[in-house]
């Protein structure tokens, strides 16, 4: 496992894909990670990272900025609309718009900034009770509501239910995306990333298969 490994693995699904490689973003899922290993990618040269928690982000990288350039940061986890603006200055995209109050925030917020980091509407495509996301049949609506409010909607994002075939929610997500005239998809994570890529993944969110496993202890 490693940074290494797991570009080669992207490089060759995307090939079995018919796909160019160049078009799928790793995502360095670097919460909860010690320091030194997020550092250690770092020197790899790797400066795409993914973050589950604004406050823990907002703990760690302006540091890591101060002596890597160009970090570009990803915003995973869910977001309350009272640390929007501190996400908005501190992320470059945000994978979990899940809900129109949320959007209307980061539209306005938008406004005043002149600036909006790019957005993945997040659809719970097991329509899980328990998980953030728009409903399936919501999401047309919601990617329009959106687009109405002048928001940067670069794709969806979802994240399978653990027990089902993530293929078949991965081949859900890539369909309303078409349908829906976006090209980002933001799937797969270390379990799931080559079946991801196979159904067009754009952003793979990779965590564990790069920095080992996470100490929640
Ligand atoms: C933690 C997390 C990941 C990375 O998970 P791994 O299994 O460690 O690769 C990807 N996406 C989201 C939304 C996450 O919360």
């Amino acid at each position: 496992m490693g940074l290494q490994d797991i570009r080669t693995r992207m490089d060759d699904a995307a090939e079995a894909a018919g796909r160019s490689p160049d078009v799928i973003t790793l995502i360095a899922v670097s919460k909860v990670q010690p320091n030194e290993r997020v550092e250690a990618v770092l020197q790899q040269g790797h400066r795409v990272f993914g973050e589950n928690r604004v406050q823990e982000a907002a703990g760690k990288w302006p540091e890591f900025r101060t002596r890597y350039e160009g970090v570009a940061l990803h915003l995973l986890g869910p977001l309350q609309s009272n640390k929007a603006r501190q996400a908005m200055e501190l992320f470059q995209a945000i994978h979990s718009l899940d809900r129109l109050k949320l959007a209307r925030t980061l539209a306005r917020l938008a406004q005043e900034l002149g600036t909006c980091p790019e957005l993945f509407i997040e659809v719970n495509t097991g329509e899980e009770p328990q998980k953030a996301g728009i409903l399936p049949a919501d999401t047309d609506d919601f990617v329009a509501e959106c687009r109405a409010l002048d928001l940067p909607v670069r794709g969806l994002m979802c994240i399978p239910p653990v027990e089902e075939e993530p293929s078949l929610h991965f081949a859900l997500l890539a369909k309303m995306a078409a349908r829906n005239g976006l090209d980002g998809l933001s799937m797969g994570m270390s379990g799931d990333f080559e079946q991801a890529i196979a159904q067009g993944a754009t952003h793979v969110r990779v965590g564990s298969a790069i920095f080992g496993a996470r100490d929640y202890g």
